[in-house]
């Protein structure tokens, strides 16, 4: 039985959506009720829903860095649409984008505005939200480097703003608690849109010689641990192009699994198992995951 039988849902709520279509992995089951609001107000109208009836709920960005079971989600998926996918660039180039917002698409439109920063992101699909949850970045930089505030939103429904002060952004991750991530705003320089292109294109091209990314996958599984990166050390286990059903470590890049025609959520799972227990037998590292698995 629905909790969400009101018109003012009708428009927001799907039951029983595929999530694997809301992920670069493609897999994963549905979800009991998959949301998306358009605004503050259907946001903390939904959010009030769930919470009277107990029903968890889970916050999607792009769906770039998750894993999401077989059997799927029993609970609430919400992801940012409409108002929350727009962006805003003021006279004097302050860019404020809705936390929906794809960082690709966003980064692209500030090389066209001569605003540069962002082009640490560039290679690094998501949206605007799960970019600032995770920090998201690199050896070029990382988004907190470039965030001046953002609008949050509790599990009570009460928005409220953060500033730069008040946030830490350290390896992929943050200390915001909140339960959404609204919206962000950067502080970019401005420049030559010929030369932020130029940077754009050399990061471009490095990820592409080195990242399998014309596959499935969600980046790197594995956070890097101090001593060599996760990739090196999954590569000297001898662990490139392991299978499990249709997972695979990727040949190209050790760090990153790929899933094959008819893989499925267990088959990663069950990969992630083998390369950490290798991993640790030869060289007594654990690898932790930067992957988020629901
Ligand atoms: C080919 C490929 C290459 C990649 N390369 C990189 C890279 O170079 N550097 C890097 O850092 N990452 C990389 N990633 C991983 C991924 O792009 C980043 O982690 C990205 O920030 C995920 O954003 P998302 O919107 O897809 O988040 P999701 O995967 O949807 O969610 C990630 C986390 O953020 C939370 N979240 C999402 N939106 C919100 C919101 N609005 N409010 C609160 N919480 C939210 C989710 O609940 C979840 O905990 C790569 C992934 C792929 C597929």
């Amino acid at each position: 039985m629905t909790i969400f039988k009101e018109a003012e849902f009708r428009e927001i709520v799907t039951e029983r959506e595929p999530l694997a279509r809301h992920t670069w992995f493609r897999l994963g089951g549905p979800a009991r009720y998959f949301i998306q609001p358009r605004n503050e107000k259907e946001l903390a109208s939904a959010l009030a829903r769930c919470r009277d009836n107990s029903v968890p709920i889970y916050v999607l960005g792009g769906g770039a860095n998750l894993l999401i079971p077989d059997d799927g989600i029993d609970g609430a998926v919400v992801k940012l649409a409409g108002e929350f996918a727009e962006t805003a660039i003021d006279e004097d180039g302050t860019v404020t984008a809705g936390a929906g917002v794809d960082m690709s698409k966003l980064n692209l439109r500030c090389v066209r505005e001569g605003l540069a920063g962002m082009e640490c992101l560039t290679g690094v699909p998501g949206s605007v939200g799960g970019g600032v949850k995770m920090n998201a970045g690199g050896a070029f930089g990382d988004i907190g480097n470039i965030i001046r505030r953002v609008k949050l939103m509790d599990a009570t429904g009460t928005a409220f703003f953060a500033e730069k002060d008040d946030l830490v952004f350290a390896y992929r991750s943050t200390n915001i608690n909140a339960k959404f991530i609204l919206q962000a705003t950067f502080d970019l320089t401005p420049d030559d849109p010929e030369e932020i292109l130029k940077k754009v294109k050399e990061i471009w091209f490095f990820k592409k010689n080195s990242q399998p990314l014309n596959a499935k996958s969600a980046g790197c599984v594995f956070k890097n641990p101090r001593q060599l990166s996760a990739g090196a050390l999954i590569d000297q286990a001898g662990l490139k192009g392991t299978e499990v059903g249709g997972a695979q470590v990727s040949e190209k890049h050790a760090n990153f699994i790929i899933a094959r025609l008819g893989a499925k959520s267990a088959d990663v799972l069950k990969l992630i198992e083998l390369v950490r227990q290798r991993v640790f037998e030869r060289f007594g590292v654990q690898l932790e995951l930067e992957l988020e698995v629901w």
